[in-house]
């Protein structure tokens, strides 16, 4: 069978990357998570002292963004690529709350998006890929065989990634501050300039606020084997 592309877009916290996983596992496809990649460049920021509560020198990050090396490594254990900067593996504090902070202020810059999504269309050259994010399936790869486009209620969205970062050991956490962050990155991701997220006209849209992981699998790859 042809490899092809899988484009997931979709909110915040709407599983996007359980589904992904799931299906490169699946079809022995690689799964990039291009999420991770953009809070890596925020970490990489808050690090550097260019990003905090009160101010965000953009500048700053845009000159120092050659400096910015990204790779994913294949974990064995965990079945999934995890985040490398600069060649160490910052996976478990790209997911803090803190992180997700800032991300959507960072991933509003041009020229960080530009950097990142040259690097996402190689990882896709060979095809075979599972690739989520906000622009995956408008920007990265317009061509994409498979595209869809996740929903699901703020409140169930925000229940699941609070119970995530409790799981984590996240500290300081409450519900309220989950709620909050989700929604404001909503309305960043979907109304930045450029790039924003917006559903691709041919992707298919699954809302999944009442939906098991083994119904929204199964019924996706039936879809995925049509297409095919
Ligand atoms: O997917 P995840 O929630 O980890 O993404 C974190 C943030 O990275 C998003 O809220 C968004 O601001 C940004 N992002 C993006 N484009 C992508 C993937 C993520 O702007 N393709």
């Amino acid at each position: 069978m042809s490899k092809i592309i899988i484009a997931i877009d979709g909110y915040s916290s709407t599983g996007k990357s359980t589904l992904a996983k799931q299906l490169a596992k699946k079809l022995h496809y690689i799964y990039v998570d291009t999420g991770a990649m953009y809070r890596a460049v925020t970490l990489y920021a808050m690090r550097k002292g260019y990003i905090t509560d009160t101010y965000f020198e953009a500048l700053d990050l845009i000159s120092d963004l050659n400096n910015v090396k990204l790779h994913f490594v294949f974990n064995e254990t965990k079945g999934f690529g995890e985040m490398y900067l600069n060649g160490i593996n910052v996976e478990d504090e790209i997911r803090k709350l803190e992180v997700s902070q800032f991300v959507s202020q960072v991933s509003t810059i041009s020229e960080v998006r530009k950097k990142l999504v040259e690097q996402q269309q190689e990882m896709g050259i060979e095809k075979g890929v599972v690739m989520d994010g906000r622009d995956i399936g408008t920007v990265v790869f317009p061509n994409a065989k498979v595209k869809l486009f996740m929903t699901a209620s703020a409140d169930k969205r925000a229940k699941r990634r609070y119970k995530e970062l409790l799981d984590r050991g996240d500290e300081g956490v409450t519900y309220e501050r989950v709620l909050k962050n989700v929604e404001s990155r909503d309305y960043i991701d979907s109304t930045r300039l450029d790039s924003p997220l917006v559903k691709a006209d041919d992707a298919i849209e699954i809302d999944n606020s009442d939906m098991g992981l083994e119904e929204q699998f199964g019924r996706i790859m039936s879809l995925i084997s049509i297409r095919m």
